[in-house]
C-alpha cells in the first residue's frame, strides 16, 4: 500500500511534535501511539498497538481514568487534568539533569473524543504534554516566595515573642512620628518593663523566665487594636504604639493592661508565677526633635514609676 502525501506529512507531524499521542477505542485497547510516546516510556510500539491501556501501563488510576473516558465518549468534548492536579498520568522519562525530587515527566494531558461520520465517539485521544521545566520553574519561584516570607519573619519579628522585634518598632515609631510632625495627630507611646525579672530567672529558671516574656507579649498583643503597634524593645522592655490616642485615654488602658498581668497567674511546668509591669507613657507634641525624644521620655516616665515602688503607670511630664 502507497502512503499518500497528506498521509505521510500528517505521520512525520504526528511522530515530530513534541508530545504524547495516544489513541484507544471505547474498550480501551490502544489504536495508535506516536514516537514521542515510545521513546519516553521505553515501550516498543508493537508491543503497545493492539494491547489494553491498562494492561501497558497497570500503575494508571483505572477507575478515575474510565470515568474521565466516559464522560469524554457520551459529551463528546474534551477533558483535561493538569500537572498542578496530578503530577503524571504516565510514568514517562524526562529530560531534565537529575534533580532529586522528580520522577517522572510532569504532564498535562487533554482527553478528545474521536468522532465517526455519524458524529458519534468512536475513539478517544490522549494527549500528554511535557510540562517538566514549568512545574520545576513554578517550585522554584515558590520556594523563592517562601524564603522570602521567612527572612520577613526573621527581620520583622522577635523569635521569642512573635511579636516585633526592636529594630522594626522603633521604625514603625519613627514613621508614626514623622505623620504626627506633618499633620499633628495624636500619638501616645508607652515603654513598659518587668519587675524584678532577674528574680523570676534566678527562682525558676530561663525557661520559666522565657514563658513569662512568651505570656505578657500574648496578653497585650491581644488587648491592643488593629491601629496599635507592639514590640519586644529589649529583654524584658516592650514599647507600644498608640496612634490617634490622647495621653489620659493612653494611660488608662495601660492601668487595665497593669492590673490584668497583676492579677494574671502564668503556669508553666506546674509551677505559678506571679508578675508585675512598670510603665511609663508619653505623648507626641509640636517641636519635639524625633521619634527618640519619645522613646527617651516613656523611659524616664517607666523609671519614674520603678523608683515609686513598682507595679504601676507613670505619664512623662516635662517637670
Ligand atoms: P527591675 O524591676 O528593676 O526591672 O528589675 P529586673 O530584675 O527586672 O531588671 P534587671 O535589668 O536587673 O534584669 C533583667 C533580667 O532580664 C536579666 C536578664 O537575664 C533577663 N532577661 C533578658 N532577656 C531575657 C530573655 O530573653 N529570657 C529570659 N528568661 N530572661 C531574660
Ligand atoms: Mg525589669
Ligand atoms: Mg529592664
Amino acid at each position: 500500500m502507497t502512503i499518500g502525501i497528506e498521509d505521510f506529512i500528517s505521520r512525520s507531524i504526528i511522530d515530530n511534535i513534541n508530545a504524547g499521542i495516544i489513541v484507544i477505542d471505547l474498550s480501551y485497547d490502544i489504536l495508535f501511539c506516536n514516537s514521542f510516546v515510545v521513546k519516553y516510556s521505553s515501550i516498543a510500539k508493537e508491543e503497545m498497538l493492539g494491547k489494553n491501556l491498562f494492561d501497558i501501563f497497570p500503575y494508571l488510576p483505572k477507575a478515575w481514568l474510565e470515568l474521565k473516558f466516559r464522560s469524554v465518549q457520551i459529551l463528546k468534548s474534551y477533558s483535561f487534568v493538569s500537572w498542578k492536579q496530578r503530577s503524571y498520568l504516565f510514568k514517562f522519562r524526562h529530560n531534565r539533569p537529575i534533580t532529586g525530587d522528580v520522577d517522572y515527566m510532569y504532564q498535562d494531558c487533554t482527553f478528545l473524543p474521536v468522532l465517526d461520520v455519524n458524529a458519534q465517539t468512536n475513539s478517544i485521544c490522549i494527549i500528554v504534554q511535557d510540562m517538566t521545566d514549568i512545574a520545576i520553574s513554578q517550585k522554584m519561584i515558590n520556594e523563592v516566595l517562601d524564603a522570602n516570607k521567612m527572612l520577613k519573619q526573621l527581620s520583622y519579628y522577635d523569635g521569642l515573642t512573635n511579636i516585633y522585634n526592636r529594630l522594626y518598632i522603633e521604625n514603625l515609631l519613627e514613621k508614626e512620628f514623622d505623620k504626627s510632625s506633618s499633620t499633628g495627630s495624636v500619638l501616645s507611646v508607652v515603654m513598659f518593663d518587668l519587675d524584678h525579672f532577674k528574680r523570676i530567672n534566678d527562682t525558676y529558671g530561663h525557661l520559666a523566665g522565657d514563658e513569662v516574656l512568651r505570656c505578657i507579649a500574648k496578653t497585650v498583643g491581644s488587648n491592643i487594636r488593629q491601629i496599635d503597634m507592639f514590640g519586644r524593645y529589649g529583654g524584658e522592655e516592650f514599647l507600644l504604639i498608640m496612634p490617634d490616642t490622647h495621653n489620659n485615654d493612653c494611660t488608662l488602658f495601660c492601668q487595665q493592661i497593669r492590673t490584668s498581668v497583676q492579677d494574671m497567674a502564668i503556669n508553666f511546668d506546674n509551677i505559678v508565677i506571679k508578675v508585675t509591669l512598670s510603665m511609663g507613657v508619653t505623648r507626641y507634641r509640636q517641636g519635639m526633635k524625633d521619634y527618640l525624644q519619645l522613646i527617651h521620655e516613656a523611659d524616664i516616665a517607666l523609671y519614674q514609676s520603678k523608683k515609686e515602688g513598682r507595679n504601676r503607670v507613670t505619664t512623662f511630664s516635662n517637670g
